[in-house]
């Protein structure tokens, strides 16, 4: 018995493996033909479990030292190029201060602008060290209403550390009744509890703080005669002489991104050209701009202000001027502003008629906690500024 039992299961065991390997083949070959295979896969497939961990930020490639002082590698000389930076403002390489631009009133890195709703920080209400220059230029015409000779004055501001080497976006501002064209400028304008602002400030401190990049700000006296035929002077005259004679000195005297003064030269750098205005300013900014001149300037900044819609509406969607972008309309008034009404009848009655404006896109109604009056306009040119360019 045990002799016969020591011969069977040897002989079993070598049946058994003759089998195992006989199925293993089998299945390997039906996987290798590619026929459908009916056993169960043998390979297990591990399904990541899903992670909590954000997504590392990639940078593109740069030198790889890690030192940086004001942009620049200290180790090879270079220069961050700023690829990304965090809500706050700092490169997330370098760590410099980088300034938020937004399309659609959003920056890339998720940042919304800061908008004010009323007196602006403290700090905007006194002079800033790093001030920028302000100079002032006239020329001789004729008020092509009264044909009488005038003389027509335009200030400059140029930011701190004007760099001719550089380009600058630039910003045309006028003013409304009962000031002059330095009242965007240098002019000490009074508010509330004795206190007084220059608009300057406002402008050294935001690109000092590098909450907007360094601009051109330029500032005209306008034709605010009200008598007989005064729509030629006001509107037609500021048109002509902006389009003829203030931006093509400005262009020829500054670094600007036109390439030369010829009107085409200006119309093709336009998205850097923006008008903006208060009061009757804000007229001017539809009327001699928006109406006017929309193939040079493609931003515009309203302030308390009115306006004729149906000759806007009629103008934007004219042959002439429908290829023409705006790339912004930026209207606001103070809460209890005379003209809060008049601007807000404006706005609500212009986009919804003219498709290239998107209310929350390229065009904003602001309102803040001011009258008619130089507290509204500073907050509200704080806010615009940062949408701007
Ligand atoms: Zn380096
Ligand atoms: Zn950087
Ligand atoms: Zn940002």
């Amino acid at each position: 018995m045990k002799r016969e039992n020591r011969g069977f299961w040897p002989l079993l065991l070598v049946l058994l493996l003759c089998l195992g390997v006989g199925v293993g083949v089998l299945a390997a070959r039906m996987q290798l033909s590619g026929t459908e295979v009916t056993t169960e896969p043998t390979a297990v497939i591990v399904t990541p479990e899903p992670t909590e961990e954000p997504l590392p930020v990639i940078l593109p490639e740069d030198c790889g030292h890690p030192a940086f002082e004001n942009g620049v590698c200290v180790l090879c000389g270079y220069v961050c190029e700023h690829p990304f930076h965090s809500t706050e403002g700092e490169c997330l390489r370098c760590g410099e201060k980088v300034v938020h631009h937004y399309v659609h009133a959003l920056c890339s890195c998720g940042r919304i602008p800061d908008y004010h709703e009323s007196l602006l920080p403290d700090r905007f209400y006194e002079p800033c060290e790093e001030a920028g220059t302000i100079l002032s230029w006239s020329f001789e015409t004729t008020d092509w209403s009264r044909q009488m000779p005038v003389t027509m004055k335009v200030g400059f501001y140029l930011p701190y550390g004007y760099d001719p080497g550089q380009k600058y976006n630039v910003l045309v501002l006028m003013h409304g009744l009962r000031t002059t064209e330095e009242s965007w400028l240098g002019l000490p304008l009074p508010l509330e509890n004795d206190r007084e602002i220059q608009m300057r400030w406002i402008y050294d401190r935001m690109i000092a703080e590098k909450i907007i990049d360094p601009l051109i700000i330029v500032s005209a006296s306008q034709y605010l005669y009200r008598g007989e035929d005064f729509y030629k002077s006001k509107y037609e005259q500021m048109a002509y002489e902006l389009q003829n004679v203030i931006l093509p000195y400005t262009v020829e005297n500054f670094s600007t991104w036109a390439e030369d003064s010829s009107p085409e030269a200006i119309s093709a750098a336009r998205e850097h050209f923006a008008l903006g205005g208060n009061s009757w300013g804000s007229y001017f900014t539809y009327d001699t701009g928006m109406c006017q001149s929309l193939p040079y300037f493609s931003r515009f900044l309203c302030f308390s202000g009115d306006a004729n819609t149906g000759w806007i509406v009629e103008q934007l969607e004219s042959p002439a001027l429908r290829d023409y972008s705006v790339d912004l309309y930026y209207a606001a008034a103070g809460d209890y502003d005379v003209a809060l009404k008049g601007e807000q009848s404006v706005f609500y009655t212009v986009v919804p008629l003219v498709e290239r404006l998107v209310d929350g896109e390229n065009a904003f109604f602001h309102v803040c906690q001011g009258g008619h009056d130089w507290a509204t306009w500073s907050i509200e040119i704080y806010n615009a500024l940062q949408l701007v360019f």
